[in-house]
């Protein structure tokens, strides 16, 4: 390989650096350059600018054999850090509550191992996605046409998850986690004045039903998992003079199911249409940050836990799904492959709360389990 070889990689202080200078979805700049300086680093020659700031690095055999993509994301949260530790977030507002630094750091570990040992056979293809939080950073990578003859055979990634003991694999096979959609319903009617409401026309009965019925859906829909959390509502201004003339009411939609959330939404979009329509009123429906059921296949799941199992990290096989979304499941459309978790510890605080911070300890067992599963696939 190159002679410009970063052999002082020092993933936990790079992690700790991603995590002082975090960047939101979609504006992932800094952080994709970085990744990218140091796959130059490692002599890598990564393809940037992949459907927005994602970007990928191919390591080849000369011998034929499988592809192999593990993917990593890197956006952060629009959240305010508690913490007071050295790494605390320099952005004011924006912190990586969620790990995606670490899961990063994880790969950037694979990506300076493979460098120095590369596969035996085949092809290792190491992927860094943006934009993970709000849905649409897999979506967009996977539309580059540069993404097109890669061709996986398998496709795998990792989210810590606290709640489960430091680095025990969390996997199971079928559906992993929920298929997810926001929805923001605007009801437009006619302010008046408060002492003669017969003038106007509100949206507040409406807005009463919607939200029963949202509370409602769950039990209507029991042919799969799901469930509904109204999130926010908002009905005319705050002053007692005035009655109301517009109303959001925002929630959230998660199922095991695509077909049953698609089933949901169309009901959902049918009864609020009807409302709107016996109340008089205009009504404008948004669906936002839409995600895809992710999918394990039962084959590379099996790998998983073989590798898992070999390095003698505990395996946990949940009996549900995870009630939260992943945009990997876009991938796993694509080609099979598993999407699994890595223990972030009992106590640890919980994803996307103000005092999280991914554990360093994970990253030198991701990597490695990352390693053993290539040094499977391609020797
Ligand atoms: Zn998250
Ligand atoms: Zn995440």
């Amino acid at each position: 390989m190159t002679a410009n070889r970063d052999t002082h990689f020092d993933p936990i202080r790079f992690r700790h650096h991603l995590h002082r200078y975090p960047e939101l979805s979609l504006n992932e700049q800094k952080t994709a350059s970085e990744i990218t300086d140091q796959l130059l680093k490692f002599g890598l020659t990564p393809k940037t600018n992949i459907g927005g700031h994602g970007l990928l690095v191919e390591i080849k055999s000369r011998n034929p054999g499988p592809t192999t993509l593990l993917r990593a994301d890197f956006d952060a949260l629009p959240i305010s850090e508690t913490a007071q530790h050295d790494h605390a977030s320099r952005h004011h507002g924006c912190m990586h509550a969620c790990g995606h630094d670490g899961h990063t750091v994880s790969l950037l570990t694979v990506a300076n191992r493979l460098s120095q040992h590369p596969p035996a056979s085949g092809r290792v293809i190491l992927l860094f996605q943006p934009a993970e939080e709000i849905g649409q950073g897999a979506k967009m990578m996977l539309k580059d046409p540069r993404m097109q003859d890669l061709q996986p055979d398998y496709v795998f990634a990792y989210h810590n998850l606290p709640g489960h003991p430091l680095g025990s694999v969390v996997i199971k096979s079928g559906v992993f986690a929920c298929a997810s959609i926001g929805v923001k319903i605007t009801l437009t009617g006619k302010t008046s004045h408060a002492a003669k409401p017969e003038k106007g026309r509100s949206p507040a009965p409406a807005v009463a039903r919607i939200m029963d019925y949202l509370h409602q859906m769950p039990e209507a829909f029991e042919e799969a998992f799901s469930l509904v959390t109204l999130v926010h509502v908002k009905v005319g201004n705050e002053g007692f003079g005035t009655a109301p003339g517009r109303a959001d009411v925002m929630a959230t939609i998660r199922s095991d199911d695509n077909y049953a959330l698609e089933h949901m939404k169309k009901s959902l979009q049918n009864f609020a249409k009807k409302q709107a329509e016996s109340y008089q009123l205009g009504m404008n429906i948004d669906w936002i940050e839409p995600f895809s059921a992710t999918v394990n296949d039962p084959i590379a799941t099996d790998m998983v836990i073989k590798t898992a199992n070999s390095l003698n990290y505990p395996v946990i096989t949940p009996t549900e799904p995870m009630r939260w979304s992943e945009d990997m499941g876009e991938f796993l459309q694509q080609a099979p492959g598993a999407l699994f978790c890595l223990g972030s510890g009992v106590d640890h605080p919980e994803l996307h709360n103000p005092d999280y911070d991914f554990p360093d300890a994970l990253i030198g067992r991701a990597s490695r389990l990352f390693l053993t599963l290539i040094k499977q696939l391609h020797g």
